[in-house]
């Protein structure tokens, strides 16, 4: 969790935290930059345009006349050219309808064709003009009318625009200068301000890792932030659940320890008895035999329960399900169940109220079934009953196990499904039981998003209701109502 300097920082929030902060505020300064040097060399160049041909189209308005180039013999003609370009620092060539030059202020070029898009363009009484940025040069083409509409020659001026550049140089610098100083603010409130809001998530992960290690027991809710607020409460709700787990975890071995050491403790105490007679009757033998066989079904049965536990918590997605008639599987539940019933002298009824077909795992829900109703049977009267209805609506199905048997207790009632669980230790031993029927009986009906609603008066009898949806969905959590 803590932001290490190295490779991990470049992978942090932070970095890329500075990165945003740099990015937002160096693009928008750059191309700030830009415009403003791009709009000042504009305008700059636009007025010495403006200046140059001013007067430059006075000039190519003298020298057209009907008997251009001729004209342009006269002597003044050099003068003037060469003042209008030495005033400018620049350079003037004059071409004829031919793109010939016929004048040149630095005479380097007569007599030489001049071909350029500005002079073409000319031709075509176009007048343009282009600042070639790498040289700093304003070129401009007038045009010079031999008489109305029709171009005779044109003028080709070149003008240095050095003080646009070396201007263009110098804001440039400063703007750099504004940058850096930009760039500089940029980094420190970046660090500054990715420092402060870590802080608080650095002081969770410390504290989530100080949780991890064992070294700090309850995680500190980390107040400054919203968000940090929600995952410290997140975490601090996920410790208690782990911490709940673990102790339920350590309840249980604890409980299994002991209810597997109780048949052994009367095993060991029954072989010890019969060791101690010496010449004992056989039918001592036999009966402390019998006794010794009970504990040891015993001992088998919660054996073969925890394996079942343990199997359905490992494996709640191994479900085998198919449509199967709830009717004829609780008939057949019952079966096994009468001859129980009539050993405990209790009328066992079922009502169906009218047929049921459901997706279950049949052998799950047989078991679960096996359990409700054995217990209703077990912990009945003498002469006692229980009815079992089956009924359905058009998306569940419900069982319900009615008993007039002893009752469980209010208090109980929330607990009797937990792995264990026995309702007045000494009283229930009288019944032989493990404990771990309604955790088994829960487990599937969890398995099966179905519910399971105890209603309990004590002395006078208990009613279980299950309620199974008819068609089974892998994704739905069942929600679970016990009472
Ligand atoms: P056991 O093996 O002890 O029957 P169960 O998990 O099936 O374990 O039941 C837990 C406890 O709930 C029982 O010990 C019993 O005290 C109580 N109990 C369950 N069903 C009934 C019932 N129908 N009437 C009265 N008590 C019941």
């Amino acid at each position: 969790m803590q932001c290490l300097p190295g490779r991990n920082f470049f992978r942090s929030v932070r970095f890329r935290m500075i990165l945003l902060i740099l990015i937002i505020g160096l693009v928008p300064g750059t191309i700030l930059k830009h415009f403003i040097i791009k709009s000042y060399q504009n305008s700059s160049v636009e007025t010495l345009e403006v200046d140059a041909r001013g007067e430059g189209s006075i000039l190519c308005g003298a020298l057209g006349s009907a008997d251009f180039p001729e004209s342009l013999a006269e002597e003044t003609i050099d003068q003037v050219l060469l003042q209008y370009a030495g005033e400018r620092n620049g350079r003037v060539l004059i071409v004829d309808d031919e793109f010939v030059v016929l004048k040149d202020t630095l005479k380097k070029d007569i007599g030489k064709t001049m071909l350029s898009d500005l002079v073409i363009n000319c031709f075509e009484k176009e007048d343009g003009s282009y600042f070639d940025e790498k040289h700093g040069v304003l070129q401009l083409a007038l045009p010079i009318y031999r008489e109305k509409d029709v171009v005779g020659g044109a003028m080709l001026v070149s003008i240095p625009a050095d003080r646009v550049t070396i201007n263009t140089h110098k804001i440039s610098r400063e703007m750099d200068i504004v940058l850096l100083v930009l760039l500089f603010v940029c980094i420190i409130y970046a660090f500054l301000s990715t420092y402060l809001m870590n802080r608080p998530f650095r002081r969770l992960g410390r504290s989530i890792q100080a949780v991890a290690d064992g070294s700090q027991d309850e995680l500190k809710i980390e107040e400054t932030f919203s968000e940090t607020e929600q995952i410290s409460q997140s975490c601090r709700q996920m410790v208690d659940r782990l911490n709940a787990l673990d102790e339920s975890r350590q309840q249980f071995v604890s409980n299994v320890s002991h209810e597997l050491k109780t048949p052994l403790t009367s095993m060991k105490v029954l072989s010890d008895a019969i060791l101690l007679q010496e010449h004992a009757p056989e039918e001592m033998y036999r009966e402390f035999m019998s006794d010794l066989s009970e504990e040891i079904e015993r001992e088998n049965k919660i054996i073969n329960n925890l394996l079942t536990l343990v199997k359905m918590d490992k494996n709640s997605s191994s479900m085998e399900i198919s449509q199967v008639g709830i009717n004829d599987m609780v008939e057949r539940v019952l079966k096994l169940l009468r001859p129980i019933a009539a050993s405990c002298k209790v009328d066992l009824t079922y009502e169906s109220v009218r047929p049921v077909t459901a997706e279950i795992d049949e052998t799950k829900l047989s078991l679960a079934i096996m359990n409700l109703v054995e217990n209703a049977i077990k912990y009945n009267r003498k002469h006692g009953w229980v009815n079992v209805v089956l009924n359905a609506d058009h998306q569940n199905f419900f069982l319900e196990i009615a008993d007039s048997g002893r009752g469980i207790p209010e208090e109980d009632i929330p607990h009797i499904f937990e792995r264990f669980y026995r309702v007045d230790k000494s009283r229930s031993d009288e019944v032989k039981g493990t404990g771990l029927g309604l955790a088994i009986t829960r487990s599937i009906i969890k398995m099966h998003r179905g519910t399971v609603q105890v209603f309990s008066k004590e002395g006078e009898g208990t009613t279980i209701t299950v309620k199974i949806p008819l068609i089974y969905s892998i994704s739905e959590a069942g929600d679970h109502h016990e009472k």
